[in-house]
């Protein structure tokens, strides 16, 4: 994704962990130094292909098509995530999700560049609007990772708003609109925006009396787990629209150390907390792993809530699974798993009513 205007305010700093060298006034010497803000660790993340394979003590061969790939879109991967990663592994899960690969340079029949139709569901600047009683803010185009079969990666950001004064066409098409009961906030990422301008936001939102509901689309507390502050928490509990977080993970290995105990103080704040997961090729498509994700979640009190099938945008073409392969899965799971441990299949139609379950006829 494209940096937004947010961090267009941030200190430049070079790579590498801020805090771990500089020294400290009032700490003990026998501490540890203190962990690094969000904003620290955004600013630490990996940016170029070389950084992350030599990080891994992976071979420089694939470097090449890695830039190329590079290129159309960035290399972004924060070191909390770089840390789940099994070194000297081409194949790990999480790497996969991440790293740039010629394949992606490929023109497949069938894969565009808006696979969704978002384009057509804009009602007004950042306002996405496809489905009854809700409706979907671009907050912004960045994100704490890049991950390579994004449905968003082409999507035009720059022209979205930025400051709360540009989302005033959007604020009132949300108001005229009353058959809107909930918001969905998403990007990029809608959590690399500051809490100063999120509570900007909800405070605006909350004055609307037919909105009820408001949702975040979020891989931060996955990727960049430091992101969920006590603030953050305070400031989204704290508004009279009941919020709800739905994080997206697509393998139980991303849900380990710091990003298990982000979720549990999702949880523990008492917000609704779902996952939603896209079926990847050669990252997620056996019953083993969506099994032991779907178990990971149901144990922090996560719920998985979907399972996309991949939207077929340009550059993802090798990330994509069958329909049927999707199917049996979900059919092993359903054997297996508690009946609330199974994410619903679906995939997205252009033009469709809602999310169509992959499988079913659709009668809507
Ligand atoms: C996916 C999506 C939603 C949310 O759909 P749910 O089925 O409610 O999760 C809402 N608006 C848009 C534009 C979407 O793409
Ligand atoms: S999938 Fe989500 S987090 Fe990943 S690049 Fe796309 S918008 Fe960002």
């Amino acid at each position: 994704m494209i940096d937004s205007s947010d961090m267009a305010n941030w200190p430049a700093r070079a790579a590498g962990n801020p805090t771990a060298s500089a020294p400290r006034r009032n700490v003990p010497p026998q501490c540890e130094p203190p962990l690094p803000s969000w904003h620290e660790s955004l600013a630490s993340a990996i940016r170029n292909p070389a950084t992350l394979l030599q990080r891994l003590y992976l071979s420089t061969s694939l470097l090449e098509s890695a830039d190329l790939a590079a290129h159309q879109f960035p290399v972004m991967v924060p070191e909390s995530y770089l840390a789940r990663m099994r070194p000297g592994d081409i194949n790990d899960p999480l790497l996969r999700q991440v790293l740039p690969l010629g394949d992606e340079l490929l023109e497949t029949p069938g894969f565009v560049r808006d696979a969704v139709d978002d384009e057509a569901s804009r009602i007004a600047p950042g306002l996405l609007k496809k489905y009854a009683g809700r409706a979907l803010m671009i907050l912004t185009g960045a994100c704490a990772v890049h991950c390579r079969y994004c449905f968003r990666r082409h999507y035009p950001y720059a022209n979205e708003p930025r400051r709360l004064p540009d989302w005033e066409p959007a604020i009132q098409a949300l108001t005229a609109d009353t058959t809107i009961h909930e918001v969905l906030l998403s990007g990029g990422d809608p959590l690399m925006v500051t809490d100063l301008r999120l509570k900007e936001l909800c405070d605006r939102l909350e004055q609307i009396p037919h909105i009820q509901r408001l949702r975040i689309h979020s891989r931060l507390p996955i990727v960049l787990p430091n992101r969920v502050t006590d603030e953050l928490l305070d400031l989204l509990t704290a508004t009279r629209l009941t919020p709800l977080m739905v994080v997206h993970a697509n393998h139980p290995r991303e849900i380990t150390g710091d990003c298990a105990d982000a979720l549990r103080r999702l949880v523990r704040s008492g917000m609704t907390t779902l996952n939603q997961s896209v079926l990847l090729r050669g990252i997620n498509d056996s019953v083993d792993t969506l099994k032991k994700l779907s178990e990971r979640l149901i144990n922090l009190g996560v719920i998985p809530y979907y399972l996309h099938q991949l939207d077929r945008v340009q550059g993802a073409a090798h990330f994509e699974v069958d329909e049927a392969t999707g199917l049996s899965l979900i059919e092993a799971l359903q054997r297996q798993l508690p009946g609330y441990g199974v994410p619903q299949y679906v995939r997205e139609v252009a033009g469709a009513p809602a999310k169509q379950p992959v499988g079913i006829e659709s009668t809507l």
